[in-house]
């Protein structure tokens, strides 16, 4: 009688005490994100994922992911996406059609997660190895019908200047068609624009931009270096600043750039650089507990297999060769990891528009304390 009772409160109590745990951690997870970085690793698929590790040092910074999900990213019209379209689904929760530029798909301007940061007194970053005025990271501050369109997209980023820049591209800003040097632009609106090097010690107030090469910034292969993680670290230590939070777009641009060249090396060199850019930006996440990250891509490229090596024309299943399928882009799934809170959400499989969601849900209740309180 008396080992049944006994029996019973342990139970009630272990019952009450699991409740009580898991609202906690429900609690933690819902609690909305004053920061979000979007790591975009264009053209990157799970076989892209995969090099990093078969071919890099350590454990990628991939494996610190608990929440990891899958998006489709058809577009409107077609089947396959290009990086357009793919970048815009992110950034305005329109599928659009490819080449599309922060447009949906009726060519309507939407307003983008980076614009709607910026409205809510969040600071702002884009940075990407291609020109800035590239299609993914142009898909956050521009409205343009054609991603060709280098110049008005350059012109739509000198109207309304992010806090940081760090990319290639300064020429469709300063040898222009229209003659106009938008480079004076962005100085006259405060914005310290440097087309040398990138910048250190930052001021916090003040705006910078970072455009260090005429158009992409080089491969790795021919000397990149640590840019990208560098300009991340710059990034994010200068944005850290605001109270109100940030919002901060980083894209590993050229890991597509290797898929359409059909050239392992390339992605795997490329990937393997972005892999830096994840452990910086959860290493971050991790210090300061407010941070939502999400890594992506917009898309697969070049229908990258990890393939066994061929030795007299055999496979040869102790070596990978990496092999292509297409010299453009796949209509893969692609694996979607994040971390921090709002984090659950992207846990299974949806639409590539949906990011944009989950992502606006997870900065959402904040920024609605902050504009009752200190807006
Ligand atoms: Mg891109
Ligand atoms: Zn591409």
């Amino acid at each position: 009688m008396f080992n049944k009772f006994y029996l019973l409160t342990a139970l009630l109590l272990s019952l009450l005490f699991s409740a009580c745990n898991k609202s906690m951690q429900q609690l933690q997870e819902d609690r909305p994100a004053k920061n979000i970085i979007l790591l975009i690793g264009d053209g990157m698929g799970l076989a892209q994922v995969s090099t990093a590790y078969y071919f890099g040092e350590g454990t990628p910074n991939f494996s610190r992911f608990k929440h990891i999900g899958l998006h489709q990213n058809e577009p409107v019209g077609k089947k396959i996406t290009d990086s357009a379209s793919g970048a815009t689904a992110f950034s305005t929760g329109y599928k659009s059609y490819n080449a599309a530029i922060g447009v949906d798909g009726d060519t309507i301007a939407r307003e983008t997660i980076l614009e709607w940061a910026a409205l809510n007194g969040k600071s702002t970053g884009v940075i990407a190895t291609s020109s800035i005025t590239h299609a993914t990271p142009a898909s956050f501050y521009a409205h343009v019908q054609n991603r060709n369109w280098h110049e008005d997209i350059a012109a739509d980023y000198a109207k309304a200047p992010a806090d940081f820049a760090a990319g290639g591209g300064y020429k469709y800003f300063s040898q222009r068609r229209d003659d106009q040097d938008l480079l004076k632009v962005l100085e006259e609106k405060h914005v310290l624009v440097d087309t040398n090097e990138l910048g250190a010690n930052l001021e916090f107030g003040q705006k910078y931009a970072f455009f260090l090469e005429p158009d992409a910034m080089p491969t790795m292969k021919d000397g990149r270096g640590d840019f990208l993680p560098n300009a991340t670290a710059t990034a994010l230590d200068f944005l850290s600043n605001d109270e109100d939070g940030f919002f901060l777009m980083v894209e590993g641009s050229q890991i597509d750039w290797g898929g359409h060249a059909n050239d392992g090396e390339y992605v795997i060199n490329e990937v393997l650089d972005f892999d830096k850019v994840i452990g910086l930006a959860l290493d971050f996440a991790q210090k300061d507990g407010n941070t939502l990250v999400v890594v992506t891509a917009d898309h697969e490229t070049g229908g990258l297999s990890l393939s066994a090596a061929k030795v007299f024309g055999q496979p040869e299943y102790g070596a990978i060769e990496p092999t292509f399928s297409t010299g453009g882009h796949s209509a893969s799934l692609i694996p979607v990891f994040a971390y921090g809170p709002g984090s659950e959400a992207f846990l299974g499989i949806y639409q590539n528009n949906d990011i944009y969601g989950k992502m606006m849900k997870a900065f959402a209740e904040k920024s609605a304390a902050f504009s009752s309180t200190s807006r």
